[in-house]
């Protein structure tokens, strides 16, 4: 070997500082360059399979959300920049039935161009779809919202986040006239006295916000965790309690009925800061404790003491995340948790409030730019003509030519095949991740096109007319929003492999080939220009922020409106973002799910995730380490609910709903209800825990109830 072959010494290879391409904390990482041919082995390279990993994931301790720690997620996300482990060809269906095969870009882009156009021009413009991600950056985001509404010009636009967050952000909405998942900086947790936290896994879905958990208790503060389920969480807290799915909203009221019985309210917060008031508590007051005990299963005392511990502390925080949220009553159950903390003056103070802890990488920026049905960039609404009228001007078109507000997700993909007949999807994975999945995947068979842009042959992918390879998060640079409302820059480590393209080159070369040379630039940079322009005056204003502002100040709080305004992490101090600066009382009533136990489907489903797996694992199944952690679903329930049914641990069993059944090994734990059981819905095929969920909708925020559906289980045999 000669001299200049060997490996240089790790110190002389600086890392670029760049995020982590997962979940909403968007740690801090680095990425330096591996050591040489060959290499791949150095940390969190993952054992992938697919040769050479270009770069290795090393610590950023100076970046303070994380302060270096990652999760097994994190630490292994290089094993998938190694060219065998993902897309580096266009892939093109010859023929329906027939399978996919290489193609060069033109041919691939070509084809999907002339198919959005011939589609347009049979059904007309809204049979066209866009279908995008909570993971693509804030650049990709808006432009995918600007080609469908400029060059589509199709009402039919939504995304994944809908299935992810978007109840707590209707409830925000409602309360405080805004929507930032935390109002609030994350540093803030340890130095609250109480933190409810509801429906929440942050030890198993993002384990460095842990931290902030253990702090809040070294400094004296309380944990309560609410979830059906004693997870890793809960094994924290200082009070669990433990609800049938699909009570939560009944919990809040019962608390808050305690809080007026007890005399705990603060009248004058009340008075001063709100509206509302009356109709709440007496909505509230129909809940009294021995009903909500019967409702929810929590028993009063735990109901008592969990007033106590949130009234006694001087500040007092609650955070919901998808247990409460994922429901079709999920927007007034957010509301009524709200509702708790304005009633007791836990709102625009310092270290108090209410917060959502969003999950996907941008579930937060994915919201604000325009990707969603009813909304323009700067969290604008499609339906207000100042609105329409400032985005337009940007975007040198006629506001008369912008459609209006579309479907949502789910009922977007219900649609597939009669009245939306073309999709383009970026960064999703319906086919595992939405509900009533088989019957989501015979939609998609039935478009006339369906175009795919991923990073790897996901299951949607898979079932594409055209499937489209692009960058991933170390090739390229964008911005991503934290669940903080922090605006950070990931930046570009490593060149992509040679085929594959960045989303912004793929929407450039669709706009080009209909009609749209202009407008659609490549360059990051530029796109993010834009997007400030565009949301300027909006209420999420990224005006002030600009590449070398973020670099320089580890990311910037939004709004921002201009380059020499300080950002914002705390909201509300002053005024709510309502017309009047008061926050709005919800005056909401508990409500059964939509589908309750009988005695056909004697059992509650619950379905959630694992620590080693993300979302639809479209990625995560696919890095070695992360598959040998959590190599498969299962099926989790109490020893009582196995002895009774005949069911061993392993043994598969078959979770039957009314939409189908999903089969998995049995996981017996004492840590569940005995009513309930739980399976993770990382995965496809048999075990696929989305083919059983119900896709009843919030009427508000239009949000699948993930969260409960009624079920029976069966062995399965074998
Ligand atoms: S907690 Fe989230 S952002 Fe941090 S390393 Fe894990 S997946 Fe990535």
């Amino acid at each position: 070997m000669s001299e200049a072959a060997a490996p240089t010494p790790a110190a002389a290879r600086p890392a670029v500082d760049t995020h982590c391409p997962y979940c909403a904390l968007q740690c801090g990482m680095g990425l330096r360059p591996a050591a040489g041919p060959g290499s791949g082995s150095g940390s969190g390279s993952g054992g992938s399979s697919g040769g050479a990993v270009p770069v290795e994931v090393v610590e950023r301790p100076a970046f303070p959300v994380n302060r270096g720690a990652l999760c097994g997620k994190g630490a292994n996300a290089a094993a998938l920049l190694a060219p065998g482990a993902r897309l580096t060809v266009p892939l093109v269906r010859p023929r329906r039935g027939a399978p996919l095969e290489p193609a060069t870009w033109d041919e691939a882009l070509d084809r999907v161009a002339a198919g959005l156009s011939r589609t347009a021009e049979a059904h007309g413009r809204d049979a066209v779809g866009v279908f995008g991600g909570g993971g693509l950056t804030n650049e990709k985001a808006y432009l995918l919202g600007k080609f469908a509404r400029v060059v589509l010009r199709t009402a039919t636009v939504d995304y994944n986040g809908r299935f992810c967050m978007s109840s707590a952000a209707a409830a925000q909405n409602r309360a405080f006239g805004l929507d930032r998942g935390l109002p609030f900086p994350l540093e803030d947790i340890p130095r609250t006295g109480c933190l409810v936290l509801v429906g929440g896994n942050p030890a198993e879905t993002m384990p460095p916000f842990v931290r902030y958990l253990r702090e809040l208790r070294e400094n004296g503060g309380r944990l309560v965790v609410v979830d059906p389920r004693r997870t890793r969480t809960a094994g924290l807290a200082d009070l669990h309690l433990a609800p049938r799915p699909g009570t939560d909203l009944a919990l809040a009221l019962g608390l808050l009925h305690l809080v007026v019985a007890e005399g705990r309210t603060d009248e004058a917060f009340v008075a001063e800061r709100t509206t509302g008031w009356p109709e709440a508590r007496a909505a509230a007051m129909a809940h009294w404790p021995e009903l909500v005990e019967s409702v929810t299963g929590v028993p009063v005392p735990q109901l008592r003491e969990t007033v106590r511990l949130f009234c006694d502390a001087e500040a007092s925080m609650v955070l919901t995340a998808r247990g409460p949220e994922q429901q079709s009553k999920g927007t007034d159950t957010v509301s009524a948790w709200i509702n708790l903390c304005l009633a007791t003056g836990r709102a625009g103070r310092p270290h108090s409030g209410y917060g959502c802890l969003t999950g996907q990488g941008n579930g937060q920026g994915g919201r604000e730019h325009g990707q969603k049905a009813d909304q323009l960039p700067g969290y604008r609404r499609l339906d207000d003509p100042a609105a329409r009228a400032h985005v337009a001007a940007v975007w040198g078109v006629d506001p008369e030519s912008l459609p209006g507000p579309g479907r949502s997700a789910y009922e977007l993909l219900d649609s597939l095949g009669r009245d939306v007949r073309a999709l383009l999807v970026a960064g999703s994975n319906p086919v595992v991740s939405a509900p009533h999945a088989a019957h989501v995947a015979e939609r998609l068979a039935a478009l006339d096109l369906l175009a795919v842009s991923d990073v790897v042959l996901s299951e949607t992918a898979a079932l594409a007319d055209v499937v489209l390879p692009v960058a991933q998060w170390a090739e390229e640079t964008g911005t991503m929003t934290t669940l903080e409302g922090r605006v950070v820059l990931r930046r570009r480590a490593v060149d992509p492999p040679p085929g594959v393209r960045s989303d912004l080159e793929v929407l450039h070369g669709l706009a080009a080939r209909l009609g749209h040379g202009e407008g659609f630039p490549v360059e990051p940079e530029k796109a993010f220009d834009e997007l400030r322009r565009a949301s300027a005056g909006g209420p999420a204003d990224y005006a002030g922020i600009g590449y070398g502002r973020i670099a320089a100040e580890d990311g910037v709080f939004w709004p921002c409106p201009s380059a020499d305004h300080p950002g914002t992490p705390r909201l509300f101090l002053d005024r709510f973002a309502t017309p009047d600066g008061r926050a709005r009382f919800a005056a909401v009533q508990h409500r059964p799910a939509a589908e309750e136990p009988d005695a056909e489907y004697p059992l509650r489903l619950t379905t959630g995730r694992v620590l080693a797996q993300y979302q639809s694992g479209a990625q995560t199944r696919r890095v070695a380490a992360l598959a040998a952690a959590a190599p498969g679903p299962f099926v989790e329930l109490h020893p009582r609910l196995a002895e009774r049914l005949g069911i061993g641990e392993g043994a598969p069993v078959a979770v039957v709903s009314r939409r189908g059944r999903a089969v998995a090994p049995a996981r017996l734990t004492d840590a569940i209800r005995p009513d309930t059981v739980f399976m993770p819905f990382h995965w496809p095929g048999a075990g696929r825990a989305n083919t059983v969920t119900n896709p009843v909708l919030d009427p508000v925020s239009r949000m699948p109830e993930f969260k409960v559906c009624a079920v029976r289980l069966e062995p399965a045999g074998g």
